[in-house]
């Protein structure tokens, strides 16, 4: 019976979506992901007992961007544990994601790990004491690991395209290491930040990807269950940027989009939804995407509140 109504409201979702016109403005800030046509539309649902269900363009890989800053926190704890909340906090930050302004005000400390200033501190953190290579390769493994699929790779033009053009994103990595919190020359920490924001998947890869966060009895457990729970909460509070408080109002579930057009969404227990359209809002999040979530949770009735 729910897993009818899930594919089918899957179906009708994906259906009135290809019927928008206002799609949002894909980012064009990198010049490889401003080549994107902007109609396609995906989303998959992979449940707590293991049943994946899929509706539209599910089989087009897309650039998972700071959707990928979830699972390098996830690593960062595992390899410094709460000494990482020395160097980044955890509070929203109620500006843009690649915001300069405030990490001047607080004195080169990150508001939060999935803004781009703290998401270079987590990957620097990833990379201390190694290679670039090694550093990429175990962030890569573990998405392939929790998804289960060794079939999902960097996309190194897209990574190259951003290197190229990512001026602010060095302004980030400078300031942070003026501060003394960078671990690596900044150089070095940028360009694995860049190819791992490159990393590509389809949104039937990404769900699985998710599964670790829903706390599915199926599928592999990679972090325990109380940090689990603080990545739900932080995915909650700051994975939409200066939408989240938008994003928990309208959708009411954990989630972390990125600039590729993607989305992670977690019902805790229930499922793990991505979503992707590529055509952006105002705060960088996917508008149809945001839009296909608020109506899967309503029809649903998935909800943490
Ligand atoms: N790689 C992108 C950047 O650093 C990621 C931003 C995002 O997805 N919001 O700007």
């Amino acid at each position: 019976m729910i897993p009818n109504r899930i594919q089918t409201c899957l179906d009708q979702i994906t259906k009135d979506m290809a019927t928008r016109a206002d799609r949002g403005v894909v980012a064009d800030y990198i010049p490889e992901l401003a080549q994107i046509d902007p109609h396609q539309f995906a989303i998959s649902v992979v449940t707590a007992e293991g049943q994946t269900y899929c509706a539209g363009d599910c089989q087009v890989g897309f650039s998972a961007q700071s959707i990928t800053k979830v699972f390098t926190l996830a690593i960062a704890l595992g390899r410094s544990g709460d000494q990482l909340w020395q160097r980044v906090g955890r509070e929203p930050s109620g500006t843009a994601f690649n915001s300069i302004v405030q990490l001047e005000n607080e004195n080169g400390r990150p508001r939060n790990p999935f803004m781009n200033a703290g998401a270079i501190v987590t990957t620097d953190e990833v990379l201390a004491g190694r290679e670039p290579k090694q550093a990429l390769a175990e962030i890569v493994g573990f998405v392939q690991a929790a998804a289960g699929d060794n079939d999902i790779h960097i996309n190194e033009s897209v990574a190259r395209s951003e290197q190229a053009h990512g001026h602010r994103n060095f302004a980030l990595a400078h300031f942070l290491a003026d501060h003394s919190n960078l671990k690596n020359a900044p150089e070095m920490t940028l360009g694995t930040y860049f190819h791992q924001c490159a990393i590509e998947l389809t949104t039937q890869q990404l769900a699985r990807a998710g599964r670790f966060l829903m706390g599915a009895k199926h599928g592999p457990r990679l972090v325990a269950k109380p940090r689990v729970r603080r990545l739900n909460a932080m995915m909650m509070t700051c994975g939409h940027y200066d939408g989240s408080g938008e994003f928990a109002f309208r959708v009411g579930l954990p989630a972390k989009s990125g600039v590729g057009g993607g989305i992670l969404a977690i019902v805790p227990g229930v499922a793990s939804i991505a979503v992707w359209s590529p055509g952006l809002d105002h705060n960088g999040n996917s508008k149809l995407g945001t839009e296909a979530l608020e109506r899967l949770a309503h029809e649903m009735d998935w909800s943490v509140f």
